[in-house]
């Protein structure tokens, strides 16, 4: 995408020509955003999609407040799980019918490595030579809620935690291991991580593969069904733009779900669950992995965000991540002095995803600073400034103003 602007041209007047070009841009009129900030933390909470105020009002006015009860059946309030799972899954490559929305990223890290170690161990009983495993693999630099769940799950199951670095997992994964919990894109970092190869070597070790998407979907191309993924998760309130809190989603693999032994079986997975029968039966499909009653006001707003999805094709939004990540670098590296900023997220295309993180000594007064200057990013420990390319709404004027304040503040 390297112009074809004369030479010496202001990267100011090379953003401009850049959003000119940019077949994304007019998507940008479908968030609520002012053009006084410049928003670069749509990887922690996502904009407000315009669709989502009047979609929230008359949920609570006409749905809740007029028809009440009723809007359990009348409304579509009971399936909006699964149909709202099966909105999410062309982004994350899944065909229909195996992603369910609800309960928070966290919550539904714990059911997967659950049900993957329960999956590996009956695979050891139906083959009776084979040794126990008893493992579980943990990306070493993950989020800490993942570690923190899959430690608990380790603990209940009588396995034990394993951190490696995802770029090990390859060779570290084997005969010992029942699951691995991986992420697609590291929070800190910005790293994407070659996820077909980690999946490829934990079936050749006849383990199963848990992969955290808050970092990748919405953001690039994620592929679940073409990998052969068996579990995935992932927050929808970061480049899914569902709101703070939003409900998160699980994805179970077809051919794993009529196994998925779900160590949360609450009434709303149930095959019957208006039968309140004292015996629990799992229902077929999706549904198995629910919980309880689903936060309806939040997922109906998730709903509506989905929205602006509705002509946008994810490759589109890769291309156009890589090109506005690649700028805003060369926009750094104009801008701010070597000594003061480091990229920490790789260079290479095929290793990041839809983030810059720059070390910084004083990350955390840098960023303090940027946000006093409208443009928001985020400080992570211990010297980390994070910025988040949301390609639906990130202007290539907006990486080059960032870049632009940023030098101002570290020089
Ligand atoms: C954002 C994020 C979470 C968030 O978990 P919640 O339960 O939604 O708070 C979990 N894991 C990763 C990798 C994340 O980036």
């Amino acid at each position: 995408m390297s112009s074809g602007l004369p030479a010496g041209v202001s990267l100011r007047a090379e953003a401009a020509w850049l959003d000119a070009a940019d077949q994304l841009a007019g998507v940008r009129d479908r968030f609520v955003l002012d053009e006084t900030t410049v928003y670069l933390d749509g990887n922690s909470l996502g904009a407000l999609p315009a669709t989502v105020p009047d979609r929230v009002a008359d949920v609570i006015a006409r749905e809740w407040g007029e028809l009440r009860i009723r809007s359990w059946t009348e409304s579509g309030w009971w399936e909006a799980p699964e149909r709202i799972g099966d909105r999410i899954a062309p982004l994350i490559g899944a065909a229909p019918g195996q992603v369910v929305v609800g309960d928070s990223t966290s919550v539904n890290v714990f059911k997967a490595v659950v049900a993957a170690v329960r999956l590996a161990a009956a695979d050891s009983r139906s083959r009776s030579r084979s040794r126990s495993r008893d493992e579980i693999l943990v990306d070493a630099t993950t989020f800490p809620t993942d570690g923190y769940i899959a430690e608990s799950a380790a603990r209940m199951t009588g396995r034990t935690v394993r951190p490696v670095a995802p770029a090990e997992m390859p060779g570290a994964v084997g005969p010992r291991t029942a699951a691995v919990l991986v992420n697609h894109v590291d929070y800190r970092s910005g790293e994407l991580y070659d996820l077909p190869a980690i999946t490829a070597a934990t079936h050749a070790a006849g383990a199963y593969l848990v992969a955290d998407l808050c970092h990748s979907a919405g953001a690039l191309p994620v592929g679940l069904d073409e990998h052969g993924i068996d579990f995935a998760i992932g927050c929808t309130y970061k480049y899914l733009n569902g709101g703070p809190g939003s409900p998160a989603y699980l994805y179970v693999r077809r051919e794993h779900q009529p196994r998925f032994d779900s160590p949360l079986p609450g009434w709303n997975s149930h095959r019957d669950p208006f039968a309140m029968t004292p015996d629990y039966a799992p229902a077929e499909g999706p549904a198995r992995g629910r919980v309880g009653t689903p936060d309806i006001l939040s997922m109906l707003a998730l709903e509506a965000a989905l929205e602006v999805w509705q002509d946008v094709d994810i490759a589109a939004v890769r291309t156009k991540s890589l090109a506005v990540t690649d700028f805003f670098l060369r926009c750094v590296e104009a801008s701010a002095p070597a000594a003061r900023v480091a990229p920490l997220t790789p260079a290479d295309h095929t290793r990041r995803g839809s983030q810059i993180s720059l070390r910084c000594a004083d990350a955390k007064r840098v960023m303090g600073e940027l946000i006093a200057r409208r443009v928001v990013g985020d400080f992570r420990e211990p010297d980390v400034l994070r910025f988040g390319f949301t390609p639906l709404y990130t202007s290539f004027t907006d990486a080059e103003r960032a870049a632009r304040v940023l030098g101002e503040v570290v020089s």
